[in-house]
């Protein structure tokens, strides 16, 4: 068995996630874009951070969002759900303003998809550390860091004083960091990005990002600076691969994905890693983690909406009991 050092425990308190909240509607017909009346159906509650906590409740971890919403019922919708799925959503606030951020998405024959976002200039957009925000962070014993973000200075304002905070707390950070290979970001988000792999205690890059994350070339090279660098474990996702976990001590557990349709693949990456890092501050064992992972991914992409299919322990115990692996 590893003895990869462990996640800061859940009674530290919650894992907090920092981030957009919008809701998605999606195109019922495979095709392209939106140049004509089409049936759309939605709106689902979304936001990758939001599915990352939602499916950390779910599974039965402390867990918090940050983020800013409308005062409408799409943002309703949003804090409803996390609510009712037992996450903490006092650090949630309202903009009186602008609308909650929406994204409409039409899938095409390839696999790739149409999005007509309104994000930034939504109430995402107005995301600040408040009191609330104050109270929440300083109990809470988990950060997990969206890549994504990381380009955006407000949002990495309130990611950077967060992770000081719950680090000096005893709290460990996650990082997923989402990073195409092709896409080059400008000097300062690299900086921050360096910043978080040197904090991070997990990273859950999935397909070639984790060369990304490294800034090599080469799995073993990239684990290898990684692991120099100080990241503790490194999850990799590989879609209907299933994924593998890296130890620093040289220790890898490969888990195989289970066997389900795809009808819906957004999400998968978020379930995954919300019910990872649940497991993990919860005690379990890396193998029975992974296990979870993977099942919370893969039950996730067989329902419609990007977050409706994120699964309570029960039912992820029920789809692993009568789902099958792949060899
Ligand atoms: P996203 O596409 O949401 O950004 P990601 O690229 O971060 O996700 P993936 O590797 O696509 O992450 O999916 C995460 C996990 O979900 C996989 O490691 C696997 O466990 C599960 N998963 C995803 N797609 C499938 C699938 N088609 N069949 C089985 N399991 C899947
Ligand atoms: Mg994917």
């Amino acid at each position: 068995m590893t003895n990869v050092q462990p996640l800061a425990p859940d009674d530290l308190g919650p894992t907090v996630c920092v981030g957009e909240i919008l809701v998605e509607i999606v195109a019922t017909s495979v095709g392209e874009g939106f140049l004509e009346p089409i049936d759309l159906i939605g709106p689902y509650p979304s936001g990758a951070p939001a599915i990352f906590i939602d499916q950390c409740a779910r599974m039965g971890g402390s867990a918090a969002m940050v983020a800013t919403v409308g005062n409408d019922d799409f943002g309703r919708l949003n804090t409803l759900r996390l609510e009712g799925d037992g996450a903490d959503v006092s650090a949630i606030s309202l903009d009186p303003e602008l609308p909650t951020g929406s994204a409409f998405v039409r899938y095409r024959s390839d696999g790739s998809r149409d999005f007509v976002y309104n994000m930034w200039t939504s109430a995402a957009g107005q995301l600040r550390w408040t009191d609330a925000v104050d109270a929440l962070v300083n109990r809470s014993g988990h950060l997990h860091i969206m890549g994504t973000l990381l380009s955006r200075p407000a949002i990495w304002e309130i990611i950077d004083r967060a992770a000081g905070i719950i680090k000096s707390r005893g709290g460990s950070l996650s990082l997923d960091p989402n990073l195409r290979k092709e896409l080059k970001n400008d000097d300062e988000t690299e900086l921050r990005f360096a910043k978080v792999v040197e904090m991070s205690d997990l990273l859950l890059p999935s397909g070639e990002e984790l060369e990304r994350a490294a800034g090599v070339s080469g799995e073993d090279a990239a684990l290898c600076k990684l692991f120099g660098l100080g990241v503790g474990e490194v999850v990799l996702k590989r879609g209907a691969g299933g994924a593998t976990f890296f130890g620093k001590d040289g220790c890898r557990i490969d888990s195989p994905a289970f066997l389900v349709d795809e009808l819906d693949p957004t999400g998968a990456g978020d379930c995954f890693g919300g019910a990872y890092v649940a497991c993990r501050r919860l005690g379990m064992t890396i193998d029975d983690a992974l296990t979870y992972a993977n099942a919370a991914g893969a039950r996730n992409v067989t329902v419609r909406g990007p977050m409706e299919g994120a699964g309570t322990r029960t039912q992820l115990d029920q789809f692993i009991t009568d789902t099958m692996r792949r060899a």
